[in-house]
């Protein structure tokens, strides 16, 4: 027989199994859903690649995932005819931790830890393959690329730090392709192995996978049998005197085992929207991009004519990639389907910007070819009409957000996400006007409740022309600066832009509604209250004072001035007009570390 390698886990996943098996998990039955994901993500993947290499399909199987149970042992077998693995991809899949679901769990984990957050968020997330340990104590996963001529044995228990992986010589084991995974159930857990429970998960859990999952049933048919006389009714006919033996028969119930679908594979977008309830789109989103939290929104659509395609967006719940990983996204948030094939998640950059990464969803195209690659994406017309009506739609989604009568809704998705519509001003001119009225600022009249400009506009004053804002690095800061003073005795609201992005965001919108933006820390500030008279006065009476000032001074300010812009401070540091503020020197600073 061939040899048994040994392998050790790395670190993480030895950690993960540890939580996993250790952790009282309430919600063990996930383990089935992330199975099946990885069963379909297997075929999703051999169909895409099939596209360009027809031969990796010559073995004429079926795309389908098939799930045996046998109560009596506890066992589980799930078989499906994707894209298996090679004995490398074994080591790195599955022996390692490079891969999105699970290393999003455990830097989730982290965060909470640091945060002082319990430990029981693993009921919010999938562990992914290794979830399979929550109700089994051994695992085989028995698999065969269709790259390889080989088939290799995985094989790996519950609280081990190690894994084996042999070549399968069984004669009888051999698969077309594709993987099948045995699951040994723990003694606790072998009612998961009853074929009716594993019926009722898949139909709860994977209704919206887009193949056939088909479960080992029991079923039955009647049939009618001819039985011999009953002694007593033939004592009776002799009775009656008849000596004809007459033929009887009897209803009875064949029992035998076939596999039944137990999925709906038409594609949820592909539905009237007026059919489809919130709790399916919900359901379809977990399924699909394998959250654990319902979505706050979610918008279904087809648009016709010049180009076809349907879609369905989503706006997560919270921030899968945490608030710092803004820049470079690594996200899989739209998955892209050619005539109901899925082609890539991996090519959301091409149909949304990267300030709307976080929007999640599925975009069936009719106009794509099927061999459609990034290049194709990135020439095509038809995509730059997609891309505009899909950011349309993903704001029509958000601006419904901030229109609930639940303020609270908006405040956590502004909490969220409020950071990308913010890049958005500056990285997309084009729609300031969408952007804009979904920013939120805090305000010298509203320290602890953001506003919108909206709120703002209509709280001007009459004769106020400009919307002023002053950017510093808490509203504690903003508040307690000089540069209020006048302006609060006038009772004007300033804008408060205490996050080190707001102030470019303002300064790349320019103006809202036809107000500028203005500046209250800049020197030219006009408040509509010049008194040319009384300025020429000052002036004169205290123009060698600065002068003086200015001399002490040097180099450290470029110039001295009477203002009237204090009322009880004597005096304030303002940045040139077209110099940066001091807010945007300490962000220049930051940076520069
Ligand atoms: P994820 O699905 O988020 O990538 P998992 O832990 O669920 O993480 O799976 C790890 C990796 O193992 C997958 O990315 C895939 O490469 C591989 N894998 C798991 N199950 C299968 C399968 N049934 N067929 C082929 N590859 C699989
Ligand atoms: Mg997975």
């Amino acid at each position: 027989a061939p040899p048994v390698e040994k392998y050790e886990y790395q670190a993480e996943v030895s950690r993960l199994m540890d939580l996993i098996v250790n952790s009282l998990y309430s919600n063990k039955e996930v383990f089935l859903r992330e199975l099946i994901s990885n069963a379909s993500d297997a075929l999703d993947k051999l169909r895409f690649m099939s596209v360009t290499d027809p031969e990796l399909l010559k073995d004429a199987v079926d795309f389908d995932i098939r799930i045996q149970t046998d109560k009596d042992n506890g066992i589980i077998k799930i078989t499906d005819t994707g894209i298996g693995m090679t004995r490398q991809e074994l080591v790195d899949c599955l022996g390692t931790i490079a891969q999105s679901g699970t290393a999003k769990f455990l830097k989730a984990l982290k965060d909470s830890k640091d945060a002082g957050g319990d430990n029981n968020l693993i009921g919010q997330f999938g562990v992914g393959f290794y979830s399979a340990f929550l109700v089994a104590d051994r695992v085989v996963v028995s698999t065969r690329s269709p790259k390889s001529d080989k088939q290799y044995v995985w094989e790996g228990e519950a609280n081990a730090s190690s894994y084996t992986i042999r070549e399968e010589t069984d004669p009888e084991k051999q698969l077309p392709r594709g993987t099948c995974l045995t699951l040994y159930l723990k003694r606790d857990d072998k009612g998961f192995a009853h074929p009716e429970r594993i019926q009722r998960l898949v139909k709860n859990y994977s209704q919206f996978v887009s193949f056939p999952i088909y479960t080992w049933q029991e079923k039955g048919f009647t049939k009618e049998v001819e039985v011999d006389e009953d002694p007593t009714e033939a004592t009776k006919n002799e009775q009656d005197g008849k000596t004809e033996k007459k033929k009887k028969t009897k209803t009875v119930v064949e029992k035998y085992w076939d596999w039944e679908l137990t999925n709906e594979t038409q594609p949820i977008w592909l539905r009237n929207p007026k059919e489809v309830s919130t709790e399916e789109y919900n359901e379809f989103y977990k399924n699909t991009f394998n959250e654990y939290l319902e979505p706050v929104a979610s918008s279904h659509f087809t648009t016709e004519g010049e180009v076809e395609f349907r879609s369905i967006l989503y706006v997560p719940a919270v921030s899968p990639m945490g608030k710092d990983d803004l820049v470079n996204p690594k996200t899989k948030n739209i998955r892209l389907y050619v005539k109901r094939v899925f082609i890539s998640d991996d090519f959301d950059g091409e149909l949304f910007p990267r300030y709307l990464s976080f929007v999640k969803g599925v975009v069936d195209s009719n106009d794509l070819p099927l061999n459609v690659s990034r290049e194709i994406l990135q020439e095509s017309r038809i995509v730059r009409i997609m891309r505009k009506r899909l950011v349309r739609k993903a704001f029509d989604m958000i601006l419904g957000i901030s229109m609930s009568e639940n303020r609270e809704d908006y405040e956590k998705f502004w909490d969220n996400f409020g950071k990308h519509l913010k890049l958005g001003c500056i990285e997309d001119r084009e729609n300031h006007k969408r952007i804009a009225p979904l920013l939120r600022f805090f305000s010298s009249q509203s320290e602890a409740e953001m506003i919108s400009l909206d709120e703002y506009v209509e709280n001007m004053k009459p004769d106020q022309k400009d919307i002023y804002y002053i950017a510093s690095d808490s509203v504690t800061s903003a508040k307690n600066t000089p540069f209020l003073e006048k302006i609060l005795e006038k009772d004007l609201e300033v804008l408060f832009l205490v996050d080190p992005i707001d102030e470019v965001a303002i300064q790349n919108l320019k103006s809202y509604k036809e107000k500028n933006f203005v500046d209250i820390s800049k020197e030219d500030l006009d408040l509509g209250d010049k008194n040319e008279e009384k300025e020429k006065e000052m002036k004169q009476e205290f123009g060698q004072t600065c002068d003086w000032i200015k001399k002490r001074l040097g180099d450290k300010v470029a110039n001295v001035q009477i203002s009237s812009r204090l009322s009880s401070s004597p005096c304030v540091l303002v940045s040139g007009k077209f110099g940066w503020s001091a807010n945007m020197e300490r962000l220049m600073k930051a940076q520069s570390v």
